[in-house]
């Protein structure tokens, strides 16, 4: 019965690490378990790290809130040989016993577009996870894993598969309210590292759509959002924010890190050979997250939208950051894009 109960709380959330927490208080309220943790992968520079991102603290779980790539907990992942095997022959599940504390760990990855970001661990002392033990652990791993597909279903946009927008007001709001621990780690003086917030935009694409038709118009819209993705991959956060507007925010890092990344991203874009329609350019405006903490999520949104206006009026396939725009006074007579003439298809 109290299982039945956490079933109906954990289906109950509405967000990924709330919904995390839940199952995983959910398992420990099973006999056989005595422990339990959330472990999340991210590739960085091309190899794939893992980290304890849920776990039980004095009979509590808790969530770290330091960004990955600053967690000293974090490691790369064929430091566990049996789970890298695991996710290398996309299995859905493996075990392994360690014979110095006697303890059987049974690893769940949760598989999402051919990808897993968390791994459900799940730990019995003493004995192996028995047939029926492992039914019902594997069942209320479905009943997540399934209303976890719901969730990022409903956070995602129909033709690209890219993160929606409802999505991103929610993603900018934490961002802008929850500093973290991101906010203040210098890499070097005078360049602190934070997230940035880049709105890009394809030029002239009414053109296209005017001379190939809307088909041709929409496999431009897929194959951007490809180039984003494979280009910026699971560090960074990806939007398509409506029409042929993408919004990036970008991990920690200096403000020559994120000119360097988004200025690489356009040339991509500027020499990718699009099918029937040729060549396709972007342009790009971008600012800090953290440059003043009086700055509201709206507020963010429009300066890195007049840098965006300002790349399109000054010649367009270029990027621009609107802390430099405005140092060097560019930002003048400027009229803010308003979002809500996207026009909707
Ligand atoms: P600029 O360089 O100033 O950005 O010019 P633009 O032509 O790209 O900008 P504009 O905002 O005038 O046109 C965007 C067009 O994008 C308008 C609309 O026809 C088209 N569009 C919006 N959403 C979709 C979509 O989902 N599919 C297709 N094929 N076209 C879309
Ligand atoms: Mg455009
Ligand atoms: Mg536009």
């Amino acid at each position: 019965m109290e299982i039945l109960q956490n079933l109906v709380h954990m289906t109950g959330q509405r967000d990924h690490l709330r919904l995390e927490v839940s199952v995983l208080s959910t398992l420990l309220k099973l006999p056989c378990v005595t422990h339990v943790r959330a472990l999340e992968l991210l590739p960085i520079d091309g190899q794939l790290w893992i980290r304890p991102r849920t776990w039980t603290e004095n009979g509590q779980l808790v969530s770290t809130d330091i960004d990955f790539e600053n967690d000293p907990q974090r490691h790369p992942l064929n430091h566990i040989p049996t789970m890298q095997s695991c996710l290398q022959h996309k299995q859905q599940r493996c075990q392994s016993h360690d014979p110095a504390t006697n303890t059987y760990t049974l690893w769940l990855p949760v598989w999402m577009h051919e990808q897993v970001r968390i791994c459900i661990e799940v730990r019995q002392q003493g004995k192996e996870f028995d047939a029926q033990e492992l039914d019902v652990l594997l069942g209320i791993f479905q009943v997540y894993y399934n209303y976890q597909s719901l969730l990022d279903y409903s956070e995602r946009d129909a033709l690209t598969g890219l993160l929606n927008r409802k999505t991103f007001d929610d993603h900018l709001q934490r961002l802008t309210l929850e500093p973290g621990n991101s906010t203040c780690c210098c890499s070097e003086p005078g360049s602190p590292r934070q997230p940035w917030l880049a709105v890009l935009d394809i030029d002239h694409f009414k053109k296209v759509n005017d001379s190939y038709g809307h088909l041709f118009g929409d496999e431009v819209l897929i194959l951007v959002s490809n180039l984003l993705r494979s280009c910026f991959g699971l560090q960074h956060q990806i939007f398509r924010f409506g029409g042929e507007e993408f919004v990036l925010l970008l991990a920690p890092m200096t403000q020559a890190q994120a000119e360097r990344v988004l200025e690489g991203f356009r040339q991509t874009v500027e020499h990718y050979p699009f099918p029937q329609v040729g060549q396709v350019t972007i342009s790009l405006g971008f600012a800090g997250t953290r440059r003043n903490s009086n700055t509201s999520p709206v507020q963010l949104l429009a300066q890195a939208d007049e840098a965006l206006y300002y790349a399109k009026e000054n010649g367009r396939n270029q990027v621009c950051q609107y802390e430099q725009l405005e140092a060097q006074g560019l930002l003048g007579s400027k009229q803010t894009i308003t979002h809500d003439a996207v026009e909707l298809f």
